[in-house]
């Protein structure tokens, strides 16, 4: 009666409704049936072990540069999606990147392949093309065939795709996996992020480029995106005036940042008006910085989400979808006014109110609990060094710059190319052709490099790449430093550099040329706290809510979702998150009935 059951329902609805119904039968509890209400005798409510029920939708959410803090930080005063996160999802309160390069086209690469940069490849939002001998950025394809599409008739430059990543993304295993039925969408203000969450192909992949909203031809375009573009949200903000939602006295911090560096056209005091610099009353470069850096390009990404669950129908099809956005405000207003300034607390306010707004949209078209929700962040921030230093603590700036002349001097005096430093790019140093061979067979100009970088103000350490090397030779080396871990599974061959700089806690890598003032007030890249430990959040289908105190990573987040979706990710570092996954029903009810007993099994 069970299997016929089982195979009526089969018969009768497509796989994915089955799976809801199962899930249905699992979950909710049901009033006790009067005898008019009687099922027909033919149907047998499925039991849960019959096939595991499945999302119909799976959504990531990534908010760049949101430090695992502000969650204990501003929590009290969210009241949204974010607070609803915390109060009915899991809540890993620490969870950190294990490896180095704390940036964020790694970061959404590791959360979305649940695999560390040494294993997908993406080592840095750019690094040195030894063989093309120039900066590359993660996104950039070379293939001639791949162009950048702008919508609403703008002509973007250049080419993205997520070619670079060496691992299929959770979403692209998923509609592997399942036959194809899932529809993938993700959108972001930044390629590197839109393009890593959705992984090498996707039904859609959009995100903005001066003042456009961007795919690149590998990736769909869609109708409904068209239209919201064609809308212009962006430009439809210009003349608005972000101010403090809360009252002065809710606010953690004074109201100018120490060292903040904002936008063009901003003071370092609310209120923010978005106008742009050049006063012509029209939409300029400086005024889609100010859109960037302002809660109302969150507000015109939730608004994306929202259509495109409506337009593609996500999570009411055959198989499970995918919706991904990367919230990019919270990195731009973090670099220009650093982790302590009143901007913070108030663009995640806002951030809280647009994800409740999401999550009771999901609620009413996908349904509470057929979704499932990650949230995370693709790094942290370290203090502005000028604030820091108020404090008294050491810290400060660490010149690049001067690294690099400081090792082609001390290079003088023996016979090597000039120069012999191709670039320094964050902690990554890569020499011309041939020069890094060299050294490492001329122990006295390498010491006389390495000598002369420790010279440099910051430096706490200098690793090379045949330390980082083989990495899985020597997984629990108990001689190898945090840090030199942390580099380890940051490298890989061929795209890392070939000297590591550590810089000491509270320094701050900086590239600008000397001379110049910095563009920007702070930043992150290093293998410190601050920059690796970031908020994981899981809501909704399959999630046991609580706090949970073991460390993990976000590499985690794949790999559960994996287990929820019933896929196999091929290379994975994260883990399955067991300990928040509610837990399955027993195969047979514990009490097997008397006549069953000693018949079935004997
Ligand atoms: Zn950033």
């Amino acid at each position: 009666m069970v299997s016929n059951s089982f195979l009526w329902k089969g018969a009768l609805f497509p796989r994915g409704m089955m799976a809801a119904a199962i899930f249905l039968a699992g979950t909710i509890l049901l009033p006790p049936r009067t005898a008019a209400q009687a099922p027909p005798s033919r149907v047998v409510v499925p039991k849960a072990s019959q096939a595991p029920a499945k999302p119909k939708l799976v959504v990531l959410l990534v908010v760049d540069q949101m430090r695992g803090d502000y969650v204990d930080k501003f929590l009290g005063q969210w009241t949204g999606g974010l607070k609803r996160l915390v109060e009915e999802g899991a809540w890993f309160r620490d969870a950190a990147y294990p490896y180095a390069a704390t940036e964020t086209c790694v970061g959404h690469a590791t959360i979305s392949t649940g695999a560390f940069p040494a294993t997908h490849g993406m080592v840095a939002n750019a690094w040195w093309d030894r063989k093309e001998q120039k900066m590359v950025t993660c996104t950039s394809d070379p293939n001639p065939n791949v162009k950048n599409i702008g919508y609403a008739g703008a002509t973007p430059q250049g080419a993205d795709t997520a070619w670079r990543m060496a691992v299929p993304s959770f979403a692209e295993e998923l509609k592997f996996q399942t036959s194809g039925a899932t529809r993938i969408v993700s959108f972001s203000l930044k390629a590197r992020a839109a393009l890593t969450m959705a992984g090498h192909k996707a039904d859609a992949a959009t995100w903005f480029d001066g003042g456009a909203w961007v795919t690149s031809t590998p990736y769909g375009t869609l109708p409904f995106i068209e239209e919201q573009a064609k809308s212009h949200p962006a430009k439809a903000d210009f003349g608005k005036t972000w101010s403090v939602s809360l009252p002065e006295s809710a606010y953690w911090y004074g109201e100018k940042a120490l060292g903040a560096v904002p936008p063009q056209g901003w003071d370092l005091t609310f209120p923010h008006p978005l106008r742009g610099k050049s006063g012509a009353g029209e939409p300029d470069p400086d005024f889609y910085n100010q859109w960037a850096s302002s809660p109302y390009a969150d507000t015109a990404l939730t608004e994306l989400a929202e259509k495109a669950v409506d337009a593609l129908n996500l999570g009411k099809a055959a198989g499970t979808d995918f919706l991904a956005v990367s919230y990019s405000s919270v990195d731009y207003v973090g670099h220009e006014f650093g982790p302590r300034s009143r901007e913070i607390q108030d663009v995640l306010l806002r951030l809280d109110k647009d994800l409740g707004n999401l999550f009771a949209h999901l609620d009413a078209k996908v349904g509470h609990g057929n979704y499932v929700v990650a949230l995370s962040a693709d790094h942290g921030v370290v203090p502005i060094p000028e604030d820091m230093q108020s404090t008294g603590a050491d810290a400060g700036l660490l010149h690049l710059p001067e690294v690099q002349e400081r090792i082609e001097k001390a290079l003088e005096a023996f016979n090597y190319p000039k120069p012999a430093v191709a670039t320094i790019s964050g902690s990554d140093v890569y020499f011309a052709t041939g020069v890094y061979e060299k050294l490492a067979a001329d122990s006295n100009a390498m010491n006389a490099v390495l000598d002369a970088i420790r010279t440099v103000p910051g430096i706490a350490a200098i690793y090379r790449a045949e330390e980082l090397r083989d990495r899985p030779a020597t997984p629990q080396s108990s001689n190898q430093s945090p840090t030199l871990r942390a580099f380890a599974y940051s490298y890989f061959p061929g795209r890392s550099g070939d000297l590591f700089i550590v810089p000491k806690p509270y320094w701050l890598l900086d590239g600008t040329p000397l001379g110049k003032a910095r563009s920007y007030g702070t930043g992150h890249g290093v293998p410190y706290n601050y920059d690796q430990h970031v908020p994981v959040l899981l809501m909704g289908f399959g999630i046991q809510p609580g706090q949970y105190f073991q460390p993990i990573t976000p590499a985690d987040i794949a790999p559960t979702f994996a287990a929820l979706c019933g896929i196999t990710l091929s290379s994975r570092d994260g883990h399955i998150l067991a300990e928040a996954l509610k837990k399955a029903k027993p195969a047979l009810p514990a009490q097997l009935p008397a006549n069953a007993r000693g018949t079935t099994h004997p």
